[in-house]
């Protein structure tokens, strides 16, 4: 007998899991669908530090996941952000704004495991892994069925709602008909965890260079979470580096601030496209996380954007009713609309800025980052997007951690 469930999730990674364990809260019966083997972790849960804003740290504090992280996270207390030649810079301290941090730091593969721990003591929630999503079947009017490769063969599921949470490439996007604009920024960016002569002390650092953005974020385990944006078209040389080189590089790019650069675990590269689909919802589907809008890793907003798709979902069908009825679906577009699409704006404009040393960059050469330490709205700007309070807010967002 096929077997059916209020909500069915495709992609079983940062935004579906979590989705799933903020359903399940709500009682809500739901089957998620994850195309890795339950023996391996999502390759997504990889080496790169993600920067949570402190709307997320308090929405995942209350769904039970941040409890279960075994490795400490690490506070950003201040944002420190510099331009390669410029004397002028922006320094945000959390204090100022009355918080202890604007946010913390952890590892994709750390989250994995708690995310993963979090998962079995749930009761509401069916994996099904290793479960492929391949294609939409005809089904009645109030479901959506649909068709899973797994290890033993195909199988299908029914749902009253589905969730597309399968990533930029969503097969299940595409299936329900639903396009995407794509962008490449012709840039890679490079990943990898290093010590430096100074241990972090909460500030996380982002540096602007002709070539590419460089960031440091504090690690929670005396290490930086280094990101190194090049052009493309030197990646391979990039990847190609020694150890020492490759710090070298690190070095020329970032300057002093931190000290000397001692080591370098493993380094991960990641070409960047930015990918909108351009819409959210189909009937009895909506669409969220990279699914629904990839961006530029810049400002370290696409997981805490897609964790507010998620928590909104999640509220909108708290209230109870059919969860695939069209008036959900149609709040579900409206109130991600604003967020979106300011978070959208700010991670692209940041992108461009930065990957385009000539004609876009003048304007701010002249009036110096030193500009952004007095205008106050910027800074205001800046500062509600590290934290994730921007537009609508998700309840779980506002909840102050325990
Ligand atoms: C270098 C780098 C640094 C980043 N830093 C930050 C940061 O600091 N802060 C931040 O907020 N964000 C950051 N991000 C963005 C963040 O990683 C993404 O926003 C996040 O991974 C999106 O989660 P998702 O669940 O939508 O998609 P994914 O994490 O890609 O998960 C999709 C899941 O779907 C599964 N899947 C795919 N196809 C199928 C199918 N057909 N059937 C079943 N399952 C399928 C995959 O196996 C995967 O588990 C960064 C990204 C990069 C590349």
């Amino acid at each position: 007998m096929t077997q059916r469930h209020d909500v069915v999730i495709v992609g079983g990674g940062l935004v579906g899991a979590s989705l799933a364990i903020a359903l399940d809260r709500q009682g809500i019966d739901v089957g998620l669908v994850e195309a890795a083997p339950a023996t391996a972790m999502p390759p997504v849960f990889d080496q790169r530090n993600l920067s949570f804003a402190a709307a997320t740290v308090n929405a995942l504090t209350a769904l039970g996941v941040m409890q279960k992280l075994r490795a400490a996270a690490g506070p950003i207390q201040r944002i420190h952000i510099s331009r390669q030649g410029d004397f002028g810079r922006v320094r945000l301290e959390a204090a100022d704004y009355g918080r202890d941090s604007f946010g913390q730091v952890v590892v994709a593969r750390d989250f994995g495991e708690a995310l993963e721990a979090r998962l079995g003591e749930l009761p509401h929630v069916t994996r099904y892994r290793p479960a492929r999503f391949i294609a939409l079947e005809e089904g009645a009017a109030d479901i959506r069925r649909l068709r899973l490769a797994g290890d033993d063969g195909e199988r299908s599921l029914e749902a009253r709602l589905l969730v597309a949470a399968d990533g930029t490439r969503s097969q299940l996007r595409e299936a329900l008909g639903i396009g995407a604009r794509e962008h490449d920024y012709g840039q890679t960016l490079f990943v990898a965890r290093v010590r430096a002569e100074q241990a972090p002390d909460g500030t996380a650092y982002e540096r602007f260079t002709a070539t590419g953005p460089t960031a440091l974020l504090p690690r929670g385990d005396r290490h930086f979470g280094a990101i190194h944006g090049v052009p493309t078209e030197a990646a391979a040389a990039v990847a190609a580096l020694d150890e020492a080189a490759w710090l070298a590089r690190l070095q020329a790019a970032f300057g002093w601030r931190i000290g000397r650069f001692l080591a370098s675990g493993e380094r991960s590269a990641y070409p960047i496209s930015r990918v909108v689909a351009e819409r959210l919802i189909a009937p009895r589907a909506v669409l969220m996380g990279n699914a629904a809008q990839t961006i530029h890793p810049i400002g370290a907003q696409g997981f805490n954007l897609g964790l507010r798709d998620a928590l909104t979902l999640a509220e909108l069908l708290g209230q109870g009713g059919d969860p695939g009825a069209d008036g959900v679906l149609r709040a579900y577009a409206d109130r991600r609309g604003e967020d979106r699409g300011r978070t959208l704006a700010f991670s692209d404009g940041l992108a461009r800025l930065t990957a385009n040393p000539a004609p876009l960059l003048r304007p701010l050469r002249s009036v110096g980052l030193a500009a952004v330490d007095v205008s106050s709205t910027l800074q205001a700007y800046l500062v509600g997007g590290a934290m994730g309070f921007r537009g609508d807010v998700p309840a779980l967002c506002r909840e102050v951690a325990a």
